[in-house]
């Protein structure tokens, strides 16, 4: 029988990673985890942590205006972005810490070097010039950030892996793309007081999105000073006495300190050698694998983005679970994707589980629309003008909710809740039947009665 010096290999140590390497060394795997930058991956490192984080410091504007409402007098306020950057890099190094420290005392071997496959069982470190074998080997290097490689200056643009420690805090910024990362950052941008201008390929930001939830962001972004503008892309960025200087589609310019791509994330597998070992990928690069994870090659497995399954934290940090759990803990696991709550950290933040109201129509034959778009009580007196927004999307045969989109504070925290429902099956009824909590926007969800009906649009006499 063959010796290998590890039961598995895992290459990246994000969060489908080191999830995956602690399960299995619990389970009594002899495991390594080779990373090439730190421990943590992007969710922790540069991703939705720092992300939340920035969030939060840029909902101060709106909080320090609601105030004046509630009788306080707010003294001159100030941002100090090195400030915000110096705490945020603090926190991100104890998680860090943390994360390290979680993998040791499971007794998973950490290396500190890119990996790159050599054939099935074989990988080799960069950086320690040097190869090891491994019985299984766990892909889960996550995804990159795109850019528009063939745009003329596009050296002049970032990231979001750049946004989160520019050295000033630019006056100005156009991001591009309209999905979770450009409109989290517009909405940070904003709310720390730059001038904000997004701009979106398509008609309608969110793509893939209910509707309503789409339609109303748009709104509310519009109405909190941030620019969208829509059917635009980049055709040059160039660099100029004052800044940098962003030609549209349109040939109309955009001046700013800072231009920034968040159009999507592809599977990090350039140059990682799975070609080598024989292992599909799919057109975006993405790692093929079936729903216990596992590739084409029998010792490969991949997990969490690199897979562009649901390119989404907790389910990278599920699949990573399942695996371990499945290959060394002698448990038959695998990962529903079916119903998956997710919260956008816009602003309003937005919460989303189940279908959609187009997916619904499509997949059933009668769908009943329960929804409500109101001022939060706290808005009556702060002056806010920002509107809560609930919906419910029914399966008028069988009574169940196929769907729940809110937006609204506390979206993310209350979509968890309400996932629990939806993962669970609850029907119409059963929302009705809970109790109210009163005075809470969520109670809404609970008492809403009426069916939606499109409004009757009459023709023109
Ligand atoms: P998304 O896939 O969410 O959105 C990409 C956006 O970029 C879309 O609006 C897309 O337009 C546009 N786009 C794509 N290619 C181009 C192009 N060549 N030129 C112009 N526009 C383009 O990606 P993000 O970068 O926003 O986020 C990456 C991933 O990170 C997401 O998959 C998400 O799952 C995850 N994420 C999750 C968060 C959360 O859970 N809160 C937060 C941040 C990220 P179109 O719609 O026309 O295709």
């Amino acid at each position: 029988m063959t010796e290998y010096d590890y039961d598995l290999f895992v290459i990246g140590a994000g969060s489908g990673g080191v999830r995956a390497a602690r399960i299995a060394a619990t389970h009594g795997a002899k495991v390594a985890i080779a990373e090439e930058y730190r421990v943590g991956g992007t969710c922790v490192i540069r991703g939705c942590v720092p992300k939340k984080l920035f969030v939060y410091a840029s909902h101060f504007s709106d909080d320090f205006e609601d105030a004046k409402g509630f009788g306080w007098t707010v003294g001159e306020t100030k941002f100090d972005w090195k400030t915000l950057v110096a705490n945020k890099d603090k926190e991100i190094d104890r998680l860090n810490g943390i994360y390290i420290r979680n993998l040791k005392n499971a007794g998973v071997e950490i290396i500190q070097s890119r990996a790159i496959l050599k054939d099935a069982h074989t990988v080799h470190l960069v950086a320690e010039g040097r190869n090891v074998t491994a019985r299984r080997i766990l892909i889960a290097v996550g995804a990159k950030p795109n850019v528009d490689e063939n745009l003329e200056g596009v050296e002049h643009t970032i990231t979001s892996n750049e946004a989160f420690h520019l050295e000033e805090l630019p006056r100005r910024i156009v991001i591009a793309g309209g999905g979770y990362i450009a409109v989290e950052f517009a909405g940070i941008f904003n709310g720390l007081g730059v001038e904000t201008t997004l701009l979106y390929r398509g008609e309608q930001i969110l793509r893939g999105f209910d509707e309503d939830l789409r339609t109303l962001l748009h709104e509310e972004m519009d109405k909190k000073g941030i620019r969208i503008i829509t059917g635009q892309v980049f055709t040059k960025v160039e660099k100029t006495s004052s800044g940098l200087k962003a030609t549209l589609t349109s040939g109309d310019t955009l001046e700013a300190d800072a231009v920034m791509f968040a159009i999507g994330r592809d599977p990090n597998t350039k140059g990682l050698g799975l070609e080598a070992a024989g292992v599909k990928l799919g057109k975006k690069g993405e790692v093929i694998v079936d729903e216990y994870s596992r590739t084409n090659v029998e010792s490969i497995y991949a997990v969490g983005d690199v897979t562009d399954r649901a390119n989404l934290t907790p389910v990278a940090i599920r699949e990573g679970h399942a695996f371990a759990d499945t290959v060394y803990g002698g448990k038959d696991v695998k990962v529903d994707h079916s119903i998956i709550p997710t919260a956008i950290f816009s602003q309003p933040e937005m919460g989303t589980v189940g279908l959609t109201e187009a997916q619904a129509r499509e997949k059933y034959d009668e769908v009943d629309i329960y929804k409500t778009a109101f001022r939060a009580l706290k808005n009556t007196l702060s002056g806010s003008q920002e509107r809560t927004f609930m919906k419910l999307v029914v399966d008028a045969k069988s009574d169940k909710v196929l769907g729940v989109h809110i937006m609204g504070p506390a979206s993310g925290e209350l979509i968890q809740a309400v996932g629990i429902a939806v993962t669970m099956g609850a029907t119409k009824a059963q929302f009705d039947m809970t109790i109210a909590v009163h005075p809470t926007a969520a109670e809404e969800l609970v008492t809403l009665k009426e069916k939606w009906q499109a409004p009757i649009i009459k023709a023109a006499d």
